[in-house]
């Protein structure tokens, strides 16, 4: 417990400190616990900032310390672990503490309202309500009948429910003091155990062992189990073990809105209060969540990337599946990493932490060899279902129809008469990825980035999947006039129109961000396929994410070739984790799957590899190659990337800042650069970036320690923006 009168509070400014005040005046200090929000001055107006410890002497002159204006909490909202983690993943990827304090309170608290109270308000009889016997008013009775059935009182929704809407009722007989308003404590939905409980396998069993032996401490685990082995039936009975034990369970999942079958099994299986944190909630929905979770009444946190941050008194157990999704990294503003602060969490918390996923990370896999995670393994689907065949289909000279071979079509016709469903992958939506002028060679390149504008023929639009630029349909050329505009290459809409013509009598489904805007589109689209209505599935990689489709028979993917050859060395990772993934679709009931990969390469040895010995033989071929080319995981990285609208400012900060690295003269770290960026104009800026590279963590962090907070004192730092990523996952 800290002793001193000095307030040292984050406060949400871009700036790599707390601040000191002094406390509101007339409060005594000692009754103002850390984890508590303060309204502060700050420059010319007020902040909501979060206390993070008493001390008693400040670094600044103590006769400048201002009093804070207001404590808005009596309860910590975040308790001294939680600011410690959140202050040391500031640290780590070198963020305004105040800023990352605030990003893990949910919207409203960031705010300044008041916490929401968890209670609701219903209504329930009073003592002469019992007794009440309303004559000649239906209504009245039927509502003190009602409420006679439910003694503790019920929910005004569930009372609505029950009796139609009947506002003006409760008001009269509330006049006459028979009925009254109470506070009731969230109903959770009843739970009904309605999935039949599995008999785990042995290989379950024993992965269940191993992670039960290591409940008592901190221990990370890898399980990497293929697609349809049963990861998450283990992740469900290690939950139940872990709730027994009267702890909370945080479970962390890529993308839930994708998988809303995920939700489902977890709500039907687990008998306590979950509490879900997605991005496809209200702010309240959230808050109400994150404050169930804080409070210890939720015993599973089921959430995406940010749910890490989630206070959870009773914790016991950490989940991250799919870890080798990208979206555990957020991209912009606080780039951290989910996934890596997870085991940083579980080690500091001293608890277990299992990484779940049919196609581990390299770093994870690394993590493994060199003892740091146990690794376990399921290398068998569950059940009865068989592993897919893969097979390469060289489509070198072969006459496509809408990117789609010969063989392909033929081997499609065959399923579809079969009566099977197939699954069609491409990772590329629109109508075509570029329009060209047959006569001059004009390409639709986008006006504010180095890329091409889509065609979206559904919309009657060009569209810059990287600005979001858009712009109608050219009529004619803009350079020469001609009229012959013709769509070049092929996304999933042009895909679905070729389908459509070669088998008119199988019904289509498409799923992509076009076709899933709308709120509730993609649950009413996987209900269409899961009814069966659908013979023929395509769509990006949103189908590649965790579904289960258990009738498709066959998987087509028509276009790897772009991971091959890459300038990014994490392509070729990231190309046979979808198609391990995609490949993961088929097959997955008793039927058995099948898995055609179209290829102008079939003989690159990446590819021959992942077909002919999977995925776990493709990864060490690839952290082979890292290793002698001395790349993540082998090294330590970090990126600094400036951009701005004059093209030679971010090139120059960047030197500038190279210059200052230098001068730390700290040995063993490398810098790369300044370079353009891969696609160096983006959104009307020119983009630059400056890697630097070490071979241990800790140096890399002493020379960012020192280099980052003084970069916004550089001249040249003015008239850009500029953004630090700590182990990037993304060159762009
Ligand atoms: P994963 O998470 O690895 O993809 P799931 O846990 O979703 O795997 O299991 C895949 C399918 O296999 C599901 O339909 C599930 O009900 C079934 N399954 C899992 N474990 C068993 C088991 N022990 N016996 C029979 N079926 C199982
Ligand atoms: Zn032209
Ligand atoms: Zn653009």
């Amino acid at each position: 417990m800290p002793t001193g009168s000095i307030l040292r509070i984050a406060v949400p400014v871009p700036l790599y400190t707390c601040f000191d005040y002094l406390p509101p005046s007339g409060v005594d200090p000692t009754t103002l616990p850390s984890g508590i929000r303060l309204r502060v001055p700050f420059g010319r107006g007020e902040r909501i900032g979060v206390l993070v410890e008493r001390v008693s002497a400040s670094t600044f002159d103590a006769d400048s310390l201002k009093p804070a204006t207001a404590a808005l909490d009596s309860q910590p909202l975040l308790t001294d672990q939680d600011l410690k983690l959140l202050l040391w993943a500031a640290t780590y990827y070198q963020h305004p503490p105040g800023e990352v304090i605030a990003a893990a309170l949910p919207v409203r608290l960031r705010k300044g309202e008041e916490a929401a109270k968890l209670e609701i308000t219903g209504w329930r009889l009073t003592a002469s309500g019992e007794t009440a016997q309303p004559t000649h008013a239906p209504r009245q009775l039927q509502i003190i009948q009602t409420l006679t059935e439910h003694p503790a009182g019920i929910t005004q929704q569930a009372l609505y429910a029950l009796c139609g809407s009947c506002r003006p009722v409760l008001r009269n007989l509330e006049e006459k003091g028979w009925v009254e308003p109470c506070e009731l404590k969230p109903q959770h939905p009843p739970t009904t155990r309605d999935s039949p409980r599995l008999t785990l396998n042995p290989a379950q069993r024993d992965v269940i062992t191993a992670v039960s032996a290591g409940m008592q401490g901190f221990n990370a685990f890898l399980l990497n189990g293929v697609t349809g082995s049963g990861k998450t039936e283990v992740y469900l009975s290690l939950i139940e073990e872990v709730l027994a034990a009267n702890r909370q369970a945080l479970v962390l999942v890529p993308e839930i809105a994708l998988t809303p079958q995920l939700m489902q099994r977890f709500q039907s299986r687990i008998n306590s209060p979950i509490a879900l944190l997605h991005s496809g909630l209200s702010d309240r929905e959230r808050e109400r969540a994150w404050l169930a979770a804080s409070r210890g009444e939720a015993s599973v946190i089921l959430g995406t990337r940010s749910a890490i941050f989630t206070p959870a008194p009773r914790l016991g157990l950490i989940i991250v599946d799919e870890e080798h999704d990208l979206s555990f990294k957020q991209q912009d503003g606080f780039r951290y990493s989910a996934r890596d602060l997870a085991i940083v969490r579980a080690q500091r918390q001293c608890l277990p932490v299992l990484l779940g996923s049919a196609t581990p990370s390299l770093e994870s896999l690394h993590n493994v060899t060199t003892g740091r995670y146990q690794g376990l393994e399921l290398p068998e689907r569950a059940g009865d279902a068989k592993p897919p065949r893969i097979d390469l289909l060289d489509i070198r000279s072969a006459p496509l129809n809408g990117g789609l071979s010969p063989a392909l079509l033929r081997m499609l016709d065959e399923e579809l008469t079969t009566g099977n469903q197939v699954l069609l992958f491409l990772n590329r939506r629109g109508y075509a990825p570029v329009v060209i002028c047959h006569h001059c060679g004009w390409l639709s390149a986008c006006p504010r980035c180095d890329a091409r504008m889509t065609l979206h023929l559904g919309t009657r639009l060009l569209w810059c999947h990287h600005c979001g630029h858009q712009r109608r349909l050219y009529r004619e050329c803009p350079e020469c006039k001609g009229s012959d505009l013709r769509p070049l290459g092929q996304g999933t809409e042009q895909l679905e129109e070729v389908l459509a013509q070669q088998f008119p009598n199988h019904p289509i489904t498409r799923i992509d961000r076009d076709s899933t805007r709308k709120k509730g589109a993609l649950e009413k689209l996987l209900n269409t396929v899961h009814a069966g209505h659908c013979r023929i599935l395509l769509g990006t990689q949103m189908l590649a994410k965790g579904h289960h489709f258990p009738d498709v028979t066959l998987v087509g993917i028509l276009d790897v070739d772009q991971g091959l050859f890459s300038a990014d060395y994490r392509a070729a990772e990231r190309m046979a984790q979808l198609v391990e993934q995609v490949a993961g679709r088929a097959g997955r009931a008793s039927k058995s799957g099948r898995v055609l990969i179209q290829t102008r390469h079939p003989d690159h040895p990446l590819l021959q590899t992942l077909i002919h010995q999977g995925y776990n033989a493709f990864a060490q071929v690839c952290l082979n190659e890292r290793q002698q080319a001395h790349l993540p995981p082998f090294c330590y990285q970090a990126l600094l990337r400036a951009e701005s609208p004059s093209p030679e400012q971010p090139i120059g900060f960047l030197e500038d800042a190279a210059k200052q690295a230098k001068q730390l003269n700290i040995q063993g770290v490398e810098l790369w650069g300044p370079v353009p960026a891969p696609m160096e104009r983006r959104a009307g800026r020119t983009r630059a970036h400056l890697l630097i590279q070490a071979n241990h963590r800790s140096t890399l962090h002493q020379l960012l320690g020192q280099l980052i907070p003084s970069l916004g004192r550089l001249k040249s730092a003015r008239s850009i923006r500029w953004s630090i990523d700590v182990d990037p996952q993304e060159m762009l």
